[in-house]
């Protein structure tokens, strides 16, 4: 087994079950009608036992429930889960507590639960506000019932809200991102996170693809789209801080933001990935097998990888350039091509000054090139 890594404050848990697999989706999830919610917790409640044998609660500061659909736990899950988890993870209000959550589960009784329980923000998959794009991803909600998420969630207490909206669709919907966003922005919430649709291996859409039932969206309509969102939401006073997410001043998702600075997390769950600064570990995909590992006594680790200084520089120029912090350009393994630096600045691309490099959104739209380039320039002994 894979010694523990050191003990990191932002904490991970990935909760599989969902409905139906949305036509665009390859995340590791278990499609189950009835939610093995009890298999689930006593299962997670032992990876932890397993990885962390005798280590006393500690505190941390983020806890993310992602999935999947956590919110499919239900009110009495989630609190299950979360009176499991404070045994071994000490943390108080202060703590940002998010649960992921489809409109269609939250109701008063469960998001009252869930506050209860300890969830102070909720991410909530919204992707659309048209009934026929929804019906075309399989999302298992209405428009209407976004709307009434979030005023449930509001009236049991939960305030910070974060909405998820995928732009760029196939021309054929016939949908109006614009009025997508206004939508969204008429529910007042605190955050937003904006995803291009890909087009990945093995999903419905990507045999609906081959069956040359659908086409993407050309890139121009990608590049349109997202800027007239970053436009819209900029005027309506949010803070554009990674290239997905958008948040009022004091809203940004304190968890993610982990990911971004580099900083150590534990991940616990099929799939989830645990990162200490230097070393990465990854369970198992798939929940069955995650399961029987745990029931069998074992670590459900998949694999684990030894970050090089290299790999280290290299994520860290990536992360960076993803977020309007930018890259410090005075770290030391970096060498820098003034020519190609002053070539984005002057195309729009990049801002420069004393604190580094920024990306703009239109840089933003080029993030793998200009980061591929970048690294390119750091040099390592
Ligand atoms: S609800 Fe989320 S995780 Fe589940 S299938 Fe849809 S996109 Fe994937």
């Amino acid at each position: 087994m894979m010694p523990p890594l050191a003990a990191p404050r932002h904490v991970y848990v990935h909760v599989p079950f969902c409905r139906r697999r949305c036509s665009y989706c390859d995340f590791a999830i278990a499609v189950r009608r009835t939610v093995p919610v009890r298999e689930f917790i006593d299962s997670l409640a032992r990876e932890i036992e397993i990885r962390y044998p005798d280590q006393p609660p500690r505190d941390i500061d983020t806890l993310y429930f992602g999935g999947g659909t956590p919110s499919s736990l239900g009110g009495d899950g989630v609190a299950g889960l979360l009176d499991r988890l404070r045994a071994r993870f000490r943390f108080d209000d202060r703590a940002e507590v998010t649960l992921e959550a489809n409109p269609d589960d939250v109701t008063a009784e469960s998001a009252s639960a869930w506050r209860a329980a300890g969830v102070n923000r909720l991410s909530i998959g919204a992707q659309s506000f048209d009934a026929r794009v929804l019906a075309w991803m399989h999302r298992t909600h209405s428009a209407d019932q976004i709307e009434r998420a979030v005023t449930a969630a509001r009236a049991a207490g939960i305030h910070n809200l974060s909405l998820d909206l995928i732009f760029a669709l196939p021309a054929s919907l016939g949908r109006d991102w614009d009025d997508d966003v206004r939508r969204a922005l008429a529910l007042d919430p605190a955050h937003l996170s904006l995803y291009g649709l890909t087009v990945e291996p093995a999903t419905p859409l990507a045999r609906w693809r081959e069956r040359r039932l659908v086409q993407e969206a050309p890139d121009d309509v990608y590049e349109r789209e997202f800027l007239a969102a970053d436009e819209t939401l900029a005027a309506s006073g949010f803070e554009h801080y990674e290239v997905s997410n958008y948040a009022r001043p004091g809203s940004r998702a304190r968890h993610n933001s982990s990911y971004w600075r580099h900083v150590a997390y534990d991940g616990f769950g099929p799939s989830a990935h645990s990162f200490d600064a230097r070393r990465r570990r990854w369970n198992d995909r798939e929940f069955a097998e995650w399961s029987r590992r745990l029931a069998a006594g074992g670590d459900p680790c998949a694999g684990d990888e030894v970050l090089t200084q290299e790999d280290v520089d290299t994520e860290r120029i990536y992360l960076g350039l993803r977020t309007s912090d930018g890259v410090d350009m005075a770290q030391p393994d970096l060498s820098v091509d003034a020519a190609m630096l002053d070539r984005w600045v002057a195309s729009g691309w990049a801002v420069r000054d004393e604190t580094g490099l920024r990306l703009t959104p239109r840089g933003w739209l080029r993030l793998d090139a200009l980061a591929t380039d970048l690294t390119a320039l750091s040099s390592h002994s």
